[in-house]
């Protein structure tokens, strides 16, 4: 089957083809930061993160730009109060967004043209936007006025065409800021006069700073070509900010700028929008904080990947509502998912020390349909949700299977394709507790080899007291006629 995505732009489903054959150019509206990195932009780039990965997953080479607006009123407003120079400020706060996104295991951004691929700064490319912005008033499609520059939405036709709206709508739609140097209310800024204190470039109409659309039309143009693949961000960005971007960036190639708009919904909490206004915008670092506490499960990285089950728990157009049990709810599934796992890898490495060979099955029938069933999920929209119910079933159908001694290689090789779903394309990265791996492994299967000692000299206390101690290590002790069997506590 074919990957059908949702476009904002058609309003419906397409199939998707890509520009050039293989490849994909995708960008995604970043932050600006500002202030520290909430839920809202976890959603978004948990969901884009999992676009990418998926697209990966079917052989597309995908270049994935994701700029920082590292200029804004926010951020001069933000460095004011904090007494801190507006530079300081956004990098400290990029540097938080990195360390909670590499918690919920979001990709580096990947920019095949550069060395590194370090993340485009607005403030990298004020020359470039002052070129096109010259372009625009060239074209007519801009005006210069007190130090300004306006675009002006009634000169480009097809204005309205993502938001689907007209002019009337638009008016009542948003709230407009009355400027008296508009020509039209509608009009947004393109080159924004600096105030007395505010920080400026020099440019032709006087010294001031880009407005923030022209940024992401900038480096979108500069770092992926005139027409992009997919341009994604949150849905609240469709109007104006997407809205304008197409505006601009069509007036100055007057090619069309992305052929697949993608929007991802909101996160509520307890069913409210979340705001600034409302006081319940949940920081990511609050979260990670409050929940590795609660739940005690594994190592705190564990944490980021029971937050990014939840996101993906729903498809990414639908609302996520968070509340502290739909979080429970996540912690149980990972947990499940986890132990599972590990109780294979528990059976397979008892076999293996016995001498099976378990590498005999590449290749079972089941398993494909399953990975089938998950694709399919997966190409119809990257319907995550979904997706997901297909691991829980392949789950379930694991624990089936274990213990089962005949059904060991069918195990491992399920154990294999299982993390290459979770990891690979939805970026649950799935880790041992320790178990095999390192200094308690070694005592684990120490202990298992005493008892087991134990049990044939008839030394029933040694025995028992063994039993305790991978009981208080987290594990049910079984034994069977192949000998100790362990599994992880649920
Ligand atoms: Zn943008």
């Amino acid at each position: 089957m074919s990957l059908v995505i949702y476009n904002t732009l058609k309003a419906k489903k397409e199939e998707f083809n890509s520009l050039n054959k293989n490849k994909v150019n995708m960008y995604v509206c970043g932050v600006t930061p500002y202030g520290p990195a909430h839920l809202g932009h976890a959603r978004c780039y948990v969901t884009f993160d999992t676009i990418r990965r998926y697209l990966e997953y079917k052989g597309y080479k995908v270049k994935y730009i994701q700029n920082i607006t590292d200029i804004d009123d926010k951020i001069i407003k933000q460095s004011q109060q904090e007494n801190i120079p507006w530079k300081d400020l956004s990098e400290k706060y990029w540097q938080d967004y990195i360390v909670v996104m590499n918690k919920l295991n979001i990709k580096d951004m990947d920019c095949y043209s550069s060395v590194t691929s370090r993340y485009p700064r607005a403030t990298e490319y004020i020359q470039e936007m002052q070129k096109i912005i010259q372009a625009l008033i060239d074209k007519g499609f801009a005006y210069a006025v007190d130090g300004s520059v306006y675009f002006s939405v009634r000169k480009f036709n097809g204005y309205g065409q993502l938001s689907h709206r007209d002019f009337e709508g638009m008016r009542s739609g948003v709230r407009i800021k009355i400027e008296e140097a508009k020509k039209d209310p509608l009009d947004f800024v393109l080159w924004k006069k600096a105030k007395e204190g505010e920080p400026f470039w020099p440019s032709p109409w006087g010294p001031g700073r880009p407005g923030w659309h022209i940024e992401c039309s900038t480096m979108s143009l500069k770092l992926l070509g005139e027409t992009l693949d997919i341009h994604g961000g949150g849905a609240d960005l469709i109007f104006p900010h997407h809205e304008n971007e197409i505006a601009q960036s069509e007036a100055y190639t007057g090619k069309k700028f992305v052929n697949y708009w993608m929007h991802n919904g909101f996160v509520t909490i307890n069913k409210e929008k979340m705001s600034k206004s409302l006081g319940n915008v949940f920081n990511l670092k609050d979260i990670f904080e409050k929940y590795q506490n609660l739940f005690k499960f594994y190592n705190e990285s564990q944490i980021g990947q029971i937050v990014r089950l939840f996101l993906l728990s729903q498809h990414y157009r639908s609302p996520v509502d968070f509340f502290d049990d739909k979080l429970e709810q996540a912690k149980k599934n990972w947990k499940k998912i986890c132990f599972t796992l590990e109780d294979v890898e528990l059976d397979y490495h008892n076999a293996i020390e016995k001498g099976y060979d378990l590498d005999i099955l590449r290749q079972d029938e089941i398993i494909d349909k399953i990975i089938n069933e998950f694709e399919h999920a997966m190409d119809d929209d990257f319907n995550t949700a979904r997706a997901l119910a297909v691991v829980h079933k392949f789950i379930n159908l694991i624990n089936e299977r274990i213990g089962i001694e005949e059904h060991l290689p069918w195990l491992k090789l399920a154990r294999e394709k299982m993390i290459g779903l979770l990891d690979n394309i939805l970026g649950l990265k799935y880790m041992v507790s320790g178990v095999l791996r390192d200094f308690d492994g070694i005592k684990i299967i120490k202990y298992k080899k005493d008892r087991e000692q134990a049990r044939k000299n008839k030394d029933w206390p040694e025995s028992d007291r063994i039993r305790s101690e991978l009981e208080k290590m987290g594990f049910v002790v079984e034994d069977t006629p192949q000998g100790t069997r362990l599994r992880r506590k649920r």
